[in-house]
């Protein structure tokens, strides 16, 4: 991954500067309506809050209870360590059956393992039938938002990629180009062997788990084909069934705004006795890929208490400029800057801990109030301290500038004889007094800095000699 040159890229794409305006502008839109008609907005955060705390304080016993009811409601459970143990659980089950074909609904925890890739080279085809990843596994590429894929795409984009994969004219209305990819989905459903869903919640008391979605998509996934199986982050546990009625509404307006979404699937087990549809066999894949090692991290911990709604990445002014490409990885935004490290571990995405202006804005719309900036200042002390470990001289020397700073700025003395001293050192520079003088530029490796931002001027008088002669010229305070 490379951040700064991915995202330098995506800010001159005019394409997707237009498209991230407009979708994240009406997702913000939306979010701000829905939590502005709910009486006690902030008071169900901060509950949403404490249940994610109390449960991933206590996740070892919930994950048990989980397994236990699952296993009770006729399911079966596999605990996979990493994506390559859980990609190999679901093509076992795929082969034990002797499935060709898989449907999948949208799942940031498949992407996250490349759970497609690997059915592929298992000889076993896998379709996305959710529409924003339909178009993206048809464009050969990764999501780039939690729950609008496809965002990056526009219409334009999707007709032609239709017209040059499905062999059928370029279509430029969108209901036509949904009808194309309902009849070709429709198909594929009917024929798979297994459907492979995600999970947003799972609940521990009843063994449920539970999917959100609009499309319908999930449900026939979940229902059509014989054997569904559900991948699930060990850190989507619900205690009980009651907390669905906080977390549902607070998922769904804080993503789209809705008041409720179109399909809420809550699946206990695979069909039984009377039932007229499901599948004869459930499997609950519960994932952990690193998710533990943030668990172990008290500082870090309240990264896993996300419900995956979206609304700080529409809210985050970096991802609104750069689009989830530049995140290197399948999580974006603000989620993505603190989850990626993390999970792929800090020398993977050093960058991204860097990659906000610390504004707390997502911080404000986290339905959960994940503290961000506490988190990324977290990570970015990380990544300097493991910098100064391996770094070598630039790292050194970067170090060594800022404890330097450090010192002066937290001393009054050395403070004010250094405010001195650079206004005589930058007199032989000083002949630009039309643009405020100053200097303009400073010498490797202080150039960095005065590339990007203005050195002003010292002022010849500092501020409080100032202040201090306003004071006495008004007889007082001034
Ligand atoms: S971190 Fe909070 S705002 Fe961002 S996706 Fe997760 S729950 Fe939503």
């Amino acid at each position: 991954m490379n951040f700064e040159r991915d995202s330098a890229r995506a800010v001159e794409d005019k394409n997707l500067q237009r498209a991230l305006v407009n979708v994240t502008d009406r997702f913000r839109a939306a979010r701000k309506r829905a939590s502005d008609e709910t009486p006690g907005w902030d008071g169900l955060r901060n509950r949403a809050r404490e249940i994610k705390k109390q449960t991933i304080a206590h996740l070892d016993d919930y994950l048990l209870q989980l397994e236990e009811n699952v296993r009770k409601s006729g399911g079966h459970v596999h605990w996979a360590r990493d994506g390559e143990e859980a990609r190999n659980i679901i093509i076992d089950i795929a082969r034990r059956n002797g499935v060709k074909s898989v449907v999948k609904s949208k799942s940031m925890a498949t992407e996250e393992i490349e759970l497609n890739l690997g059915l592929e080279a298992a000889g076993i085809r896998a379709v996305e039938t959710d529409l924003g990843e339909y178009i993206i596994q048809l464009a050969g590429e990764h999501p780039s938002h939690i729950i609008a894929p496809a965002i990056h795409k526009t219409r334009h984009d999707i007709s032609e990629l239709f017209a040059e994969k499905l062999g059928v004219p370029y279509l430029s209305e969108p209901q036509e180009l949904t009808k194309v990819a309902r009849e070709r989905l429709r198909d594929e459903f009917l024929g798979a062997g297994m459907g492979v869903s995600g999970a947003n919640f799972g609940v521990a008391e009843t063994g449920t788990i539970v999917i959100v979605e609009n499309e319908g998509n999930a449900r026939l996934t979940t229902t059509v084909p014989r054997i569904h199986v559900a991948l699930m982050g060990i850190e989507k546990l619900l205690p009980r069934f009651g907390d669905l009625s906080l977390f549902l509404p607070l998922l769904v307006r804080s993503a789209t705004g809705q008041k409720t979404s179109t399909y809420i699937s809550l699946i206990t087990g695979p069909r039984r006795g009377a039932d007229k549809d499901g599948p004869e066999e459930f499997h609950l894949v519960l994932l952990d890929n690193g998710r533990s090692g943030i668990l172990a991290n008290p500082e870090t911990r309240e990264s896993l208490y996300c419900i995956r709604c979206g609304a700080c990445l529409n809210n985050c002014p970096v991802y609104r400029k750069v689009g989830g490409h530049s995140y290197g990885w399948v999580y974006s935004g603000p989620i993505g800057a603190i989850i990626n490290p993390q999970l792929m571990g800090i020398d993977e995405a050093p960058e991204l801990p860097f990659a906000s202006s610390l504004c707390g804005a997502c911080r404000d719309v986290c339905p959960v109030k994940i503290d961000f900036p506490k988190v990324l200042l977290e990570l970015r002390s990380e990544v300097v301290t493991r910098k100064e470990k391996t770094g070598g001289a630039s790292a050194l020397l970067e170090s060594l500038s800022f404890k330097f700073w450090r010192a002066v700025v937290t001393h009054r003395k050395i403070y004010e004889l250094a405010l001195r001293f650079s206004y005589y050192a930058q007199r032989p520079w000083k002949t630009r007094k039309a643009r405020g003088g100053g200097l303009r530029s400073l010498p490797y490796p202080f150039s960095r800095w005065t590339d990007e931002r203005d050195f002003p001027a010292v002022s010849e008088t500092p501020f409080r000699e100032r202040w201090k002669k306003m004071k006495r010229r008004d007889g007082g305070a001034p």
